[in-house]
């Protein structure tokens, strides 16, 4: 069968070069098609996974995967990942006696990759079970999956699924006979979205929902107002360790190498836009700033809008831009942020992607029109060509880009991660009545506990309160040290609650000796 970029160094003939130079050519297209961490995937298998009997060396087949043969290189990605992810390994070792998940039956629905693979390792360490279906249908790590699946997890997910995949997965996590979650890890709310429209009596025995992201948040909250709420939520999303790392560090980190790896394009004086200036368009603007391009923002609230300008970023109405930049991003979390009528008025070879969590921000549905042409050039870039030959180049189909063509930045991952693990703990071990059918936040000292177990790697040394000073600030000297309102910039979206003041539910995080103690006791 033939190989894509075989098929590319096979076209080219350059008179008189070295052979070396073709190899160095062949190889810049090889990684820039297909992201480092998937040099396994046979792009040439085109069987459906679903269509396939796969079995684990245990003879499980409790499983749906691209190939189940590609565990071992998943195997070696988690164990790269794991050196990354300090704080979920002090959780794996810390609950080697106490298992505060035993009897957890979690049926989670995120991005597959192997920072997921350290986390659910680590949640079947504390004594859960998991099943796992994938939350957007480009970004699991095919080899990951296999490990995860020869490993004994059920994991329904594979790159490339369809629609139709995509549920049919998310149903084979809930759907099992003699097994029933009573936990839920969801992020972008779908899963939970599936659970309240197929099985809404699957919430008798559900004890709580942690959710991840922005888009998934907002849809609690929706069900919240509704009164339709039927469990106790946990919004992750609004801690201060998931958002001002995950979404910021993130983005800042993986925006550059997702539009290079599709483009191999140069930033430097390149016109960008950047539609939102929350914390992901911050995280986008500040990379492409540092890089010379020229970045404009838009936003509708004018506190984002005055945060762009004092970073020295161009407000303007994507109107205003739109016929001139090199560059869309739409990072707002909203829905058809670009409209066909932006996309007619694009100029030439203008890229279009987004980093929100959807793929609602690009009307990419208006682009399916018979006088539109599209041509796949390489995996995950089309380019649309109207008739008078302009062509723009769409990217991931309008899917959120860091986590479709690149990869992310496992440290940051690792503080969420180690958020949704406490946040699944809590919520499982909270005593009755402590979270009603609402949306709360994690208890601000969780918040704390998570950042200060990873500070030890930049061997970075804490101050500690003096008595004096913390009787002067009314603060305990274990913490919390900021109200739970806190969240750096401002209050957090929610209309819910700001989290428990009590402390969290379970000793095996805040028992004394103290966080700090606890930190030293592990050098
Ligand atoms: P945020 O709420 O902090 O920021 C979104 C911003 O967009 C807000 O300031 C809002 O005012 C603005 N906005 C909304 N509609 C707009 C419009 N029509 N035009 C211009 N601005 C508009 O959220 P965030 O944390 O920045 O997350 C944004 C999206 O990115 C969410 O969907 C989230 O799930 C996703 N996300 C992606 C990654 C990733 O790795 N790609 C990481 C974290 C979050």
């Amino acid at each position: 069968k033939k190989i894509p970029w075989l098929e590319v160094l096979g076209e080219i003939t350059i008179p008189g070069s070295h052979s070396s130079a073709v190899i160095f050519f062949s190889l810049s297209v090889f990684y820039s098609v297909i992201p480092a961490a998937s040099y396994t995937d046979s792009s040439d298998d085109e069987t459906s996974p679903r269509d396939k009997q796969q079995k684990n060396s245990k003879g499980s087949s409790d499983f749906c995967v691209k190939n189940i043969k590609q565990a071992e290189f998943g195997r070696r990605e988690i164990e790269i990942a794991e050196q990354e992810m300090p704080a979920l390994m002090a959780l794996r070792k810390r609950a080697q006696g106490e298992k505060p998940l035993a009897g957890a039956k979690i049926v989670g629905c995120t991005h597959i990759t192997a920072q997921t693979a350290v986390l659910m390792e680590t949640l079947g360490a504390l004594g859960a079970q998991c099943r796992w279906a994938a939350c957007n249908i480009y970004s699991t790590l095919n080899e990951v999956a296999a490990a995860l699946a020869e490993s004994g997890f059920p994991v329904f997910a594979w790159k490339g699924e369809s629609e139709d995949d995509f549920w049919w997965c998310i149903d084979r996590c809930v759907n099992v006979e003699g097994w029933q979650p009573n936990m839920i890890l969801d992020d972008g709310g779908d899963l939970t979205h599936w659970i309240y429209k197929k099985y809404p009596n699957m919430f008798k025995k559900i004890k709580g929902i942690v959710e991840e992201s922005v888009t998934g948040v907002h849809r609690l909250y929706q069900l919240s107002k509704a009164g339709k709420l039927c469990v106790p939520a946990m919004n992750v999303n609004d801690s201060v360790t998931k958002q001002k790392f995950d979404n910021l560090y993130c983005c800042r980190e993986s925006i550059l190498d997702g539009l290079k790896r599709t483009t191999d394009m140069m930033f430097g004086g390149k016109q960008v836009v950047v539609c939102g200036y929350g914390e992901v368009g911050k995280g986008c603007c500040a990379a492409l700033k540092a890089m010379g391009s020229i970045v404009y923002v838009t936003e509708i609230d004018p506190i984002c809008a005055l945060q762009a300008c004092m970073d020295g970023f161009r407000l303007v109405k994507l109107n205003e831009v739109i016929r001139q930049v090199d560059i869309v991003i739409t990072c707002t979390g909203n829905k058809n942020v670009v409209t066909r009528e932006h996309l007619d008025r694009m100029k030439n070879s203008c890229i279009v992607c987004n980093m929100g969590h959807s793929n609602t921000e690009i009307d990419v549905a208006s682009l399916r029109t018979p006088e539109l042409t599209w041509e796949r050039v390489r995996s995950q870039v089309d380019h649309v060509i109207w008739p008078d030959g302009k062509r723009i180049v769409l990217l991931a189909e309008g899917r959120l880009l860091n986590l479709s063509c690149s990869t992310v930045p496992t440290f940051v991952l690792s503080i969420t991660a180690t958020t949704q693990a406490l946040a699944l703990i809590e919520l499982y071990n909270a005593p009755e009545g402590r979270y009603k059918q609402d949306v709360y936040l994690l208890p601000k000292k969780m918040d704390e506990y998570v950042a200060s177990l990873h500070l030890p790697t930049f061997d970075a040394h804490l101050t500690e309160l003096t008595d004096e000073q913390a009787k002067y600030l009314g603060l305990n000297k274990n913490g919390p040290f900021k109200p739970n309102y806190y969240r750096c910039l401002g209050l957090p979206r929610n209309q819910g609650h700001l989290g428990s003041d009590e402390l969290p539910a379970l000793e095996l995080v805040f028992a004394s000796p103290t966080t700090y103690a606890y930190m030293n006791s592990e050098k």
